[in-house]
């Protein structure tokens, strides 16, 4: 498995697991337990997850797929932007911790910017660290402005990255977020790496995916892989699509193929606002 090394030096894989619509039907609970349990044997072993991700219910579909293998895996979750505040946000990660049945979270994101002053969140964050209740922290849905206001910060020196929406069709943030992040040497998580699906009809994907025998999911992800300093998370609950996904690691674009991608998903030619899902 290939590996992102965050600003800590600590090294995550490059492929992860996210669980958006997990915990939302009892009767898909058993699949969705099996499936993260697969994407963990296959090496996959970061998981998202949030607060907000069926109300809860998401981080108990991942509490019992960890079960007993805590240790193996490197958990993220992530607190709503309207329980930021410093109480509120340590009140949020006590009840997901409880949900997780885990007695810290590796690393814990405020889910996108709201109301709450920057540094009364980074303060609990810290707090939330030296209580050895989560390892790092992190953003989520930070735009270049915000990531600057972030640096200006003086309690904010430790963030390990920024998750935000990144695949092919939404190729915004390789204009300035990304040069900003690299610049940083911080790790970008890409979520909804295939587009929650709607990108595997696209024909030049597709034909890529034709020369090289895959799927044009695994030609999405294999695009984001081949950078370094991104994360990608995809969401399977069907065993097939993690095998699928976790396959992609072995496809190698070539030039051709990447000039094509380029034709059909052009990288931004100015500034644009990040994107959000
Ligand atoms: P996604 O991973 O792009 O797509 C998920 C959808 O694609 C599911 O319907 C899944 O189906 C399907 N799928 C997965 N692998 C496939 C394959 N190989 N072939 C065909 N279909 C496949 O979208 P996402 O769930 O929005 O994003 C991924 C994760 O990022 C989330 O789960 C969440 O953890 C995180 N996220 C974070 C934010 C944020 O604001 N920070 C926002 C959105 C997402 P099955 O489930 O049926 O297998």
């Amino acid at each position: 498995m290939p590996s992102v090394a965050l600003p800590s030096g600590e090294t995550v894989p490059a492929l992860g697991q996210g669980t958006w619509n997990m915990g939302e039907s009892k009767a898909k609970l058993r699949d969705e337990v099996a499936a993260l349990q697969l994407g963990i044997e296959l090496g996959m072993t970061l998981i998202d997850t949030a607060e907000m991700y069926a109300d809860g219910m998401a981080e108990q579909v991942v509490a019992a797929a960890i079960d007993g293998r805590r240790d193996d895996v490197f958990l993220v979750s992530k607190v709503l932007p309207q329980n930021a505040s410093r109480a509120g946000t340590i009140a949020a990660c006590e009840r997901s911790l409880k949900r997780l049945r885990t007695d810290r979270i590796d690393l814990y994101l405020l889910h996108w910017r709201g109301g709450v002053p920057l540094h009364d969140t980074i303060t609990a964050f810290n707090d939330l660290r030296r209580a050895g209740k989560i390892r790092f922290w992190g953003v989520s849905n930070f735009d270049t402005s915000d990531m600057d206001e972030l640096e200006r910060l003086s309690n904010a020196t430790a963030v390990a990255t920024n998750q935000v929406l990144y695949n092919l069709s939404r190729r915004g943030i390789e204009h300035d977020l990304m040069p900003w992040c690299r610049r940083h040497n911080l790790p970008i998580m890409a979520y909804s790496p295939i587009e929650q699906g709607r990108l595997l009809k696209n024909a030049a994907l597709k034909a890529v995916a034709a020369r090289h025998n895959a799927t044009a999911a695994q030609v999405a992800l294999a695009w984001l892989l081949r950078q370094s300093g991104i994360i990608a998370i995809p969401k399977a609950s069907r065993p097939e699509h993690v095998r699928e996904n976790h396959a992609a690691l072995e496809i190698r674009l070539t030039r051709q193929d990447l000039a094509e991608l380029d034709a059909a998903f052009p990288p931004p030619s100015g500034p644009q606002p990040l994107e959000m899902l």
